[in-house]
């Protein structure tokens, strides 16, 4: 039986000082359980921004300490399962997202889980796209609001990050110091109006370190292929970042020139945008895995 972290354990930045909740060797597996991102205090559609706590905003579950993480290895991150709430929330706001500059009021719509689907309103029953907004490890140096996306992972809210999905997330401290939270019932690319459906729930992943391999920002893996995931002031910044990187990744691993790589990636490579609406902005590079099949390349390990 996997060990159980509960909900309870949580902090509100990836810091180095973050006590260990749990301390794992590298192959267990976990269930994290999660509040949502407000913490579980938005109850109904009455909610205020005043009658939130805005410093109890974004809880992570952790930190998971794994044993034998040094800085300069990989923390690979399988995602077993998701297992959502039955009700979610939906808020936007004035000066909030990408719309924020034509609403004049705070506004949450609940949004419950009926069925398998996420009920808009009568007319709008929505697929779900269950996956995780916040999920990292302890960056490099200051500690890092769990609002915030970088190198260490953090609030990327992307999509792919979601059930049989692999994740990659460079290790800068010792044990890791993992943490998750932030679970959406659905959102789409952007999240342009700043939330998902937001809603608690509980995760099961396995943790594994990878000796010998480093990484400058995290990857996530699935069925489709690999994507690196680059976050930045701009949009165009984190786009080309995560280019390049890739690049710089599969380069040494084929006969190529950088041109003949450049054309490849032009042709078969997707630049996708994870979100637009957080403190720095979140896009990936994919690239399909029959590029990867192809050249015979494990890129972590
Ligand atoms: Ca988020
Ligand atoms: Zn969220």
């Amino acid at each position: 039986m996997p060990q159980t972290l509960a909900k309870e354990t949580y902090f509100y930045a990836f810091s180095k000082e973050n006590q260990t909740a749990l301390k794992v060797p590298s192959g267990s597996q976990v269930v994290v359980e999660t509040y949502d991102c407000f913490q579980n205090q938005i109850e109904s559609e009455d909610a205020s921004f005043n009658s939130i706590d805005w410093n109890q905003i974004n809880p992570a579950t952790g930190s998971i300490y794994v044993e034998d993480a040094q800085p300069g290895d990989i923390l690979k991150v399988k995602i077993d399962n998701i297992e959502l709430g039955n009700k979610g929330v939906l808020a936007t706001g004035p000066g909030l997202g990408v719309m924020g500059h034509r609403i004049d009021e705070f506004t949450v719509k609940m949004v419950p889980i009926v069925d398998g689907k996420a009920v808009f309103n009568e007319k709008l029953k929505l697929p779900l796209n269950p996956m995780i907004g916040v999920i990292g490890v302890a960056p490099e140096g200051e500690p890092v609001s769990c609002g915030t996306p970088g190198a260490h992972g953090g609030n990327m809210d992307t999509k792919s990050i979601t059930t049989g999905a692999t994740l990659y997330f460079p290790v800068f401290q010792e044990g890791a110091l993992f943490g998750l939270g932030d679970l959406h019932a659905a959102m789409g690319d952007g999240e342009i109006g700043v939330s998902g459906v937001e809603i608690p729930g509980k995760v099961t992943v396995t943790l594994e370190v990878i000796k010998g391999k480093s990484i400058p920002f995290p990857f996530v893996e699935n069925d489709e292929g690999v994507a690196a995931i680059v976050s930045m002031e701009t949009l165009d910044e984190a786009a080309k970042k995560a280019v390049e990187l890739f690049v710089d990744t599969l380069l040494p691993h084929t006969d190529l020139t950088i041109a003949e790589l450049t054309m490849l990636f032009s042709a078969a490579g997707q630049v996708q945008v994870s979100q637009i609406v957080d403190p720095l902005i979140t896009a990936r590079f994919l690239v399909p895995k029959y590029i990867l099949d192809a050249y015979q390349v494990s890129l972590f390990e």
